[in-house]
């Protein structure tokens, strides 16, 4: 899938301990022994902001990256498709239970 790497990581938080954490907490999924970027080998450091490249949905999404495609704002990546979006909306997620 296609996906937009957006500017949102320094400017929000969460309860999490990290952006990486926060999308360890809700994918149910184990990080990745690679970047999911289609031809990374790196590993995946960072929790990034993203968002779906096509279609009407504008929602933040926090998926791993590693730090080299993070820094890479307002940029189109090809990620796997076995990767989850985990929403960065804490208001549903970490933010929902208070
Ligand atoms: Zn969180
Ligand atoms: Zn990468």
């Amino acid at each position: 899938m296609k996906i937009k790497n957006i500017n949102g990581t320094s400017d929000n938080n969460c309860k999490c301990t990290s952006w990486l954490d926060h999308w360890k907490n809700y994918s149910k999924q184990g990080l990745p022994n690679y970047c999911p970027e289609a031809t990374c080998t790196a590993k995946p450091e960072v929790g990034a902001h993203v968002q779906k490249e096509s279609g009407s949905d504008s929602s933040w999404y926090i998926v791993p990256l590693c730090k080299a495609h993070n820094a890479q704002k307002n940029t189109t990546l090809t990620i796997s498709d076995s990767i989850s979006l985990v929403s960065a909306n804490v208001s549903s997620t970490c933010g929902a239970s208070k």
